[in-house]
């Protein structure tokens, strides 16, 4: 059997260290105590070793999403929407090392819908603190790797049932925090259940013994051990659920987390911290470090001590986190392992021979849905001459039909774009797009104070045009001309990027040319291209897209791990 850990049990008791122990904080501080999840579960008893597959799990199936056409739960979305509002503009302090920290600088995160209105205060953290982060989290790395790895599991599973429990709460904040419609935070919670329930089943898989080839006279055992300490950084547009994935495949793992969220959605992410808490997750072991990323995350990254960097988010700042990540630093004893998921310029390639209204709504839903503000969405639709002109009708005609307004009203199919600098970038883009190809529909604000865009629609966009080519990031469709399929696949993949893709087409020799060709990390046929599922769509994608880390797939705990082999040899002979 495969030891679940490196440590004897004796050394764990003594290694541990708990918060209650742990240094005060000085300097920035204003206020230290500890982190109140702590009741829950702060000293971590040895359990007795056990056969991973001893905690029979079932197989992993995803979580189902909300029915809300269903009365009660409208009724259900509306009582958690009125319960968080009365929470909104609440002050969060950090949680370092295990203990709560203010600081005297804030961040303050609002309502992308309701600019004047504040979803969270949150401590900002200074270089200090941020390099005071890591040291904690490496301080009780030992600690947390030597537990049991179903004490690991367990965390996750508990999560996952805390996220089912209030799952209408945290799709509440996200409408409020990040603008996402009713139906797109549920799929971004039941995203992070699934996270949760397929990562501790799969640290289980991992810990158990590993298939070697025999070798005569040897015994000879291949573990996975944990990293050490590592920064986790997410994006705002999937709040709850890539922060969830990152952080929770680290610590099941056995690694130690410090989790920097995007200064668009802290609120989520220390909910998400709560609920890890609430769930049996030792303080010690995830840090929340909120506070701008150009000032912090330099100071995260390159710390000695930080032994990987998870990020997701735009390729610009990807670029610079492998880069700085790359260059060692005084003291330090390991190659930092940067996992990095970032941008795409994704394109469905409408075919002359296809279901047309099925390519409209995919493409519709792909390019609007979430106001485009999904790596996945669709941003360049490249179609086929011969119906080029018929799609493009029936496009524009379903496009003016959606509503966009405030996303606590589930009659509003878009809200608002994250930011008003998101806001003036989408459109200066527009304006681009109006040199560059020709204004179908919207490409003005829509009604509100919020940041509303109307979704806009460029065609005969050419293939040299920036707006085919640059991340835009915002519910703005680029329509491309092709003279036949071929040509369209090559447009396709004519871009730095390779994350998503979709074709449609009935023509079976075309869809098999589409799967050898076109290039990108996910690829689909005949269907939208955003909606990845956690174990049935491993997410992650190619070139400037990332490091296809494959992100809810079999492969992508053991980006977290390193595998030690151990050979004893048994008998004489060689
Ligand atoms: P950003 O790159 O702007 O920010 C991502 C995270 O990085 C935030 O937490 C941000 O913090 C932080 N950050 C910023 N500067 C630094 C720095 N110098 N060092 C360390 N961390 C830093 O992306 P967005 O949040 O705007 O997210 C949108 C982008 O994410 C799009 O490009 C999208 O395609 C991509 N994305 C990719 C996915 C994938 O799986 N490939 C999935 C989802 C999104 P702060 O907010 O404080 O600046």
């Amino acid at each position: 059997m495969t030891p679940p850990s490196f440590l004897s049990a004796a050394a764990r008791q003594s290694d541990c260290k708990h918060s209650g122990q742990a240094s005060r904080a000085t300097g920035m501080v204003l206020e230290v105590g500890a982190a109140p999840g702590m009741r829950n579960m702060r000293r971590l008893p040895a359990r007795p070793r056990r056969r991973a597959g001893s905690m029979q799990l079932s197989e992993f199936q995803n979580e189902p999403l909300t029915d809300f056409s269903a009365t009660e739960n409208r009724a259900a979305m509306e009582t958690a929407l009125e319960k968080v509002r009365a929470q909104l503009g609440r002050e969060y302090p950090l949680l370092i090392g295990g203990q709560r920290v203010s600081t005297e600088n804030k961040i303050r995160s609002i309502n992308p819908a309701h600019p004047e209105q504040i979803v969270g205060v949150h401590a900002a953290a200074d270089v200090e603190l941020a390099r005071r982060s890591i040291a904690a989290a490496n301080d009780y790395f030992r600690c947390w790797s030597a537990q049991p790895v179903e004490q690991r599991a367990r965390v996750l599973l508990e999560t996952a049932r805390i996220f089912r429990r209030r799952r209408h709460e945290f799709s509440a904040w996200m409408i409020y925090e990040v603008g996402k419609p009713w139906a797109e935070a549920d799929a971004d919670v039941a995203e992070a259940i699934d996270f949760c329930e397929f990562y501790a089943r799969e640290a289980l898989r991992l810990s158990g013994p590993q298939p070697l080839t025999p070798v005569p006279g040897e015994r000879n055992e291949l573990r996975y051990l944990p990293l050490g300490a590592g920064v986790v950084i997410p994006p705002w547009n999937f709040p709850l659920a890539i922060a969830t994935g990152m952080t929770t495949a680290a610590l099941v793992s056995g690694n130690t987390v410090v989790l920097k969220p995007s200064s668009d959605s802290p609120t989520i992410a220390a909910h998400l911290v709560e609920a890890l808490l609430e769930a049996g997750c030792p303080p010690e072991a995830i840090s929340l470090v909120t506070g701008s990323g150009s000032s912090i995350g330099d100071a995260l990254v390159e710390h000695p001590l930080t032994r990987f960097v998870a990020f997701t988010g735009s390729k610009q700042v990807g670029l610079h986190i492998n880069e700085l990540a790359a260059k060692t630093q005084p003291g330090q004893r390991w190659i930092k392992r940067v996992v990095a998921e970032m941008g795409g310029k994704d394109a469905i390639v409408v075919d002359a021979d296809c279901d047309l209204d099925k390519a409209v709504a995919g493409v519709l839903v792909s390019a609007f849905g979430y106001q485009g503000q999904k790596c996945s969405a669709c941003s360049r639709a490249i179609v086929v001459d011969a119906v080029y002109d018929k799609f493009l009708e029936r496009l524009v005609e379903r496009t003016r039909q959606i509503t966009v307004g405030p996303p606590e009203d589930p009659r509003n199919y878009m809200g608002p774009v994250i930011n008003e600098r998101a806001l003036r970038s989408i459109l200066d883009y527009i304006e681009t797009g109006r040199r560059e190809g020709q204004l179908l529909t919207g490409g003005r604000r829509a009604p509100g104070h919020g940041y509303f865009l109307e979704p806009t629609l460029i065609a005969d966009v050419e293939p040299r045009a920036r707006i085919f080519r640059e991340e835009i990031f915002g519910p703005v469709l680029a329509v491309t001309r092709a003279r036949d399929f071929d040509q369209a696949l090559e447009m396709a993949n004519d871009s730095e990027y390779g994350l998503t893709g979709a074709v449609y087409t009935r023509d079976r020799e075309k869809l098999k040319k589409a799967a050898e060709s076109f290039y990108v990390g996910n690829l689909y046929l005949n269907r939208k291209c955003t909606g990845a599922l956690v174990g049935g769509h491993p997410f992650g994608g190619f070139n400037m897209s990332g490091t296809d880390s494959k992100a809810g797939g079999r492969d992508y705990l053991l980006l977290f791990m390193q595998a030690k082999v151990i050979s004893e040899k048994i008998e004489d002979g060689g």
